[in-house]
C-alpha cells in the first residue's frame, strides 16, 4: 500500500529528482482519490466544477484555496475517517494558526498516521540542518495560549532522532500560568544545560543573547541557532551571529520558512542555500502567478502553493501560503539533496492598506525597517485618533531600545508616510496572546 513507502522522508530527499517525482505522483493520486470521496470543502468544489482531479496535470485547473476560505470553514477540511484504520481516524492532536487579521485561531488536525509524518518530518528537518548524535537543544520558545506547532514540535523532533532537549519556558502567556521564566533565568538554563542548538523566534533569541552577554553567560557550546515565525533579513541573521559570539560561540543561524499548514518548517542545510521541502512526500509545491494563478517556471518569483500527501486529518490542496518566493529544482549544492528548494525568503504578500488616505504596502514598510534596525524588534501599528470628523490615523513604529536618528527619514521615503517613533521596553513587544511571534505590522483601527 502506498502509504507505507520503503524510505523515510529524509531519505527520499537524495534520490534522484525523477524519483521523487514519481513517489509524488503516486501519493498525489492516493490523496486526491481520497479527497473526492471524503473531504467535504473539496468534494463540493469538484462536484460544483464537474471534475475529478487525479494527476498534476489535473490540479492545475483547480482554484486556489486561500487561508480565507479555510479559516471560515476549517471543520470541513478535515478529512472522513469512517472505516480507514484506527490510526488515520484517531485524532492526536489540534493544533492552532497565530489568527488572522480577525484574531481567530484555525485549528489544524493530525490523525495518529499524520503525527507519525510529523515525527518523520521535525526528524528531517533537524538532520538538514546537520543535527544529530552529541548535540543538545535547548527549546526557547514560549508557551502559548493555544497549542501552536511552535513549543510543541521541538520536543517531538528531538525524540525523532534520539537527542536531548531542555526547554527554557520564557515568558507567561496567561495569568493562569505559573511556569514562566524571567530572560536572566532562561540565560541561566541556556548554559547549564550545556545546549548545542537554540531553537525559537529570532527577535526574543537577539534580546536573549544580548541579555547573555551582559550577564557574561558561557554558551560556547552553542554551534547552531534555529530560527523560524518571523522574516529573517541577512541583517538580523548577521546581528544574532554576532549577538551569540559575544557570548562565547561560533555559531551558525539557520533559517526555516515554517508554518502551521506544514507542522514544521523548510529548512536551509547552511545558511544562504535555500529553504528545502523536508518531505517531498508530504508536501507538493507549486509556484503560481500572484495575479493570474498560472504556473511559473523555476526560477520565477511566484505565490507558493502547498497541496499536501499522506495526509488524513486536516488536508489542504493548492492552498496559498499566502507568500512569494522563486523554487528551484537542482541539487543542492551544500548537502546534495534533490528536493525542491526556494531560493528566495518567502514574502507576504499583504493586502494594501490605506494609512492618511495613501496606499501602503505594509511589506514594503516592515523591509525598510528591518533593513535599518536588524535584529532589533519593533511593531509598527496604525491607530485611529479622535472620534467622528476628527477622526484620523496615525502610523506608530515602536522600537526597542534605542531609535536610530535615520528612521523618521527611511520610512517616510519607502512609503510616503510619515510615522510617530516611540522607544520601549522589550516586554511591551510580546504579545503572547496573539501567538508566539512578534508581529511586525498590526492595523489596529476598528
Ligand atoms: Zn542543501
Amino acid at each position: 500500500m502506498l502509504s507505507s513507502p520503503a524510505m523515510s522522508s529524509f531519505e527520499l530527499l537524495f534520490r534522484e529528482r525523477a524519483e521523487i517525482e514519481r513517489v509524488q505522483v503516486a501519493h498525489l493520486a492516493e490523496q486526491l482519490a481520497l479527497v473526492a470521496a471524503r473531504h467535504p470543502y473539496y468534494r463540493e468544489l469538484f462536484r460544483a466544477r464537474a471534475m475529478t482531479p487525479r494527476t498534476y496535470e489535473d490540479l492545475a485547473a483547480l482554484p486556489l484555496t486561500t487561508k480565507d476560505d479555510y479559516m471560515r470553514s476549517s471543520g470541513c477540511f478535515v478529512l472522513e475517517g469512517d472505516g480507514l484504520p484506527e490510526e488515520m481516524r484517531t485524532v492526536w492532536d489540534t493544533m492552532y494558526t497565530t489568527g488572522s487579521t480577525s484574531g481567530q485561531p484555525t485549528p489544524f488536525v493530525s490523525t495518529t498516521f499524520d503525527f507519525y509524518r510529523i515525527l518523520e518530518l521535525q526528524a528531517s528537518m533537524l538532520r538538514i540542518r546537520g543535527i544529530g548524535a552529541g548535540d543538545v537543544i535547548a527549546n526557547v520558545f514560549p508557551v502559548t495560549r493555544q497549542p501552536h506547532g511552535a513549543w510543541i514540535r521541538p520536543f517531538q523532533a528531538a525524540a525523532a532522532i534520539n537527542v536531548p532537549i531542555v526547554a527554557a519556558m520564557p515568558g507567561a502567556p496567561s495569568e493562569f500560568f505559573a511556569s514562566g521564566r524571567s530572560t536572566d533565568e532562561v540565560v541561566r538554563i541556556i548554559e547549564r544545560s550545556g545546549a548545542t542548538v537554540l531553537w525559537g523566534v529570532p527577535s526574543y533569541l537577539a534580546r536573549m543573547t544580548e541579555r547573555a552577554a551582559e550577564l557574561g553567560a558561557d554558551l560556547r557550546r552553542v554551534r547552531l541557532v534555529l530560527v523560524t515565525g518571523e522574516s529573517v533579513t541577512e541583517a538580523a541573521r548577521a546581528a544574532l551571529t554576532a549577538g551569540v559570539a559575544r557570548c562565547g560561540a561560533s555559531a551558525l543561524v539557520s533559517v526555516s520558512y515554517g508554518s502551521t499548514e506544514t507542522q514544521g518548517g523548510f529548512p536551509e542545510c547552511v545558511p544562504g542555500s535555500g529553504y528545502h521541502n523536508p518531505a517531498p512526500d508530504q508536501f507538493l509545491v507549486e509556484m503560481v502567478d500572484p495575479q493570474t494563478h498560472e504556473r511559473v517556471a523555476d526560477g520565477e518569483p511566484g505565490l507558493v502553493v502547498l497541496t499536501h500527501l499522506r495526509r488524513r486529518g486536516t488536508v489542504l490542496v493548492r492552498y496559498t501560503l499566502g507568500d512569494v518566493s522563486v523554487r528551484t529544482r537542482e541539487r543542492c549544492g551544500h548537502c546534495r539533496a534533490w528536493t525542491d528548494r526556494l531560493t528566495a525568503m518567502p514574502k507576504r504578500v499583504d493586502a494594501l492598506v490605506k494609512i492618511k488616505g495613501m496606499l501602503v504596502n505594509p511589506g514594503v514598510l516592515v523591509e525598510a525597517l528591518d533593513a535599518v534596525l536588524g535584529a532589533t524588534p519593533f511593531q509598527a501599528s496604525v491607530e485611529s485618533r479622535g472620534e467622528g470628523q476628527l477622526a484620523g490615523d496615525v502610523l506608530r513604529v515602536r522600537v526597542v531600545g534605542v531609535m536610530p536618528a535615520s528612521l523618521a527619514e527611511r520610512v517616510r521615503v519607502a512609503i510616503g508616510v510619515s510615522a510617530e517613533l516611540e522607544s520601549v521596553s522589550p516586554e511591551s513587544l510580546v504579545d503572547f496572546a496573539a501567538g508566539w511571534k512578534t508581529k511586525k505590522f498590526v492595523d489596529r483601527r476598528r
